[in-house]
């Protein structure tokens, strides 16, 4: 084994005491596109400490460090990410209800606090019962659906700056559309939320998430790796109106295709790599800047693009 190899070895041991740690690991096991290169190390840290222990050693070694939820507003290059991504799904997931407030660790599924909150007769979270991210990942670009968003549940956000941790209220957290205060800090790490949800009726509940469903299920690609909306949606009009009327729904680039049933999204339908999404990206915006003079700007994130 040569020099770099055993000094991987020797930190994917140190890193292998603090959670589960995955070396030369594929992004396209861990993104909802299923594209992305290969990551030195994707840890699942065991707790708090271990994060933190986590973030030392990324510093000692004076390698990059990304959080990451479940990847489903990401579009990594193919490029290898030589740091390491910490992922907090597997172990800083849970969830404590407290009447009509729930604390909830960055890691949950926001799927599965929206079904919980339903059987505890919360309403608030109907519009997130089918947006497939973590809770870390939707109060860092503020999520939503049918005009709602995070900002409206979320009364306090936890947060990891250096290695002290802070609560901050909504208002610091400078929530807007698709955007907050944690976009300008990408060294922060969101480590849990207090939601502050209405006291409401199961039944009705269940009835507005099963509609929201019926309208994701008719409207979107459900069916095909995508990353949701690829572009946030411009004042005039919806951005998937730009993209038909420039004639690019359906349009591909070897596996990367616009959607036929939702021109916003574009979906890796066979074996797209990370570029042929891009050219594909940039493409829209081109034509769509061309004949409209409007700037179409990415709901997605590009990630480990540039050197
Ligand atoms: C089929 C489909 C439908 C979708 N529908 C919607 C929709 O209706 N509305 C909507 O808003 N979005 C939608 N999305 C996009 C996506 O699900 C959301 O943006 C989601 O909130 C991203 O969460 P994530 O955990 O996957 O974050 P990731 O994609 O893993 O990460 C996104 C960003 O958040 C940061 N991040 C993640 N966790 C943390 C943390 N703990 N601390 C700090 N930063 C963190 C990452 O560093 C990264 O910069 C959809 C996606 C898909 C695939």
């Amino acid at each position: 084994m040569n020099w770099l190899g055993e000094k991987m070895k020797d930190l994917s041991i140190r890193l292998k005491a603090f959670g589960d740690c995955l070396v030369w690991e594929s992004l396209k096991q861990h993104t909802t596109f299923k594209v992305g290169g290969e990551v030195m190390y994707y840890v699942y840290p065991k707790s708090l400490l271990a994060l933190q222990r986590v973030i030392a050693i990324a510093k000692e070694e004076n390698l990059p460090l990304k959080v990451m939820g479940k990847g489903s507003n990401i579009l990594a290059s193919e490029k290898p990410f030589h740091g390491i991504v910490v992922n907090l799904d597997r172990f800083m997931n849970n969830t404590i209800f407290d009447e009509e407030h729930i604390f909830v660790e960055a890691g949950a599924s926001l799927i599965f606090v929206a079904f919980e909150a339903m059987k505890h007769d919360l309403s608030g979270l109907e519009f997130a019962s089918g947006i497939p991210g973590t809770i870390g990942g939707a109060c860092f670009m503020n999520a939503g659906a049918y005009k709602s968003s995070m900002s409206e549940i979320v009364e306090k956000v936890w947060v990891l700056k250096e290695d002290r941790t802070e609560w901050m209220s909504a208002q610091e957290c400078e929530f807007g559309y698709r955007s907050s205060v944690f976009q300008k800090h990408p060294d922060w790490i969101i480590l849990g939320v207090m939601l502050h949800l209405k006291r409401s009726n199961m039944q009705e509940i269940k009835e507005l998430m099963d509609s929201r469903r019926e309208r994701r299920m008719a409207s979107q690609p459900l069916e095909w790796p995508c990353a949701g909306s690829i572009f946030q949606n411009p004042e005039n009009q919806p951005a998937w109106k730009y993209i038909e009327d420039v004639g690019l729904r359906g349009h591909k680039i070897n596996g990367a295709m616009v959607s036929e049933k939702h021109a916003n999204f574009i979906v890796n339908a066979d074996h797209a790599l990370a570029d042929d999404i891009a050219e594909l990206i940039g493409l829209i915006q081109t034509s769509v800047k061309e004949r409209y003079d409007v700037d179409l700007k990415t709901e997605v994130e590009m990630f480990n693009w540039n050197d």
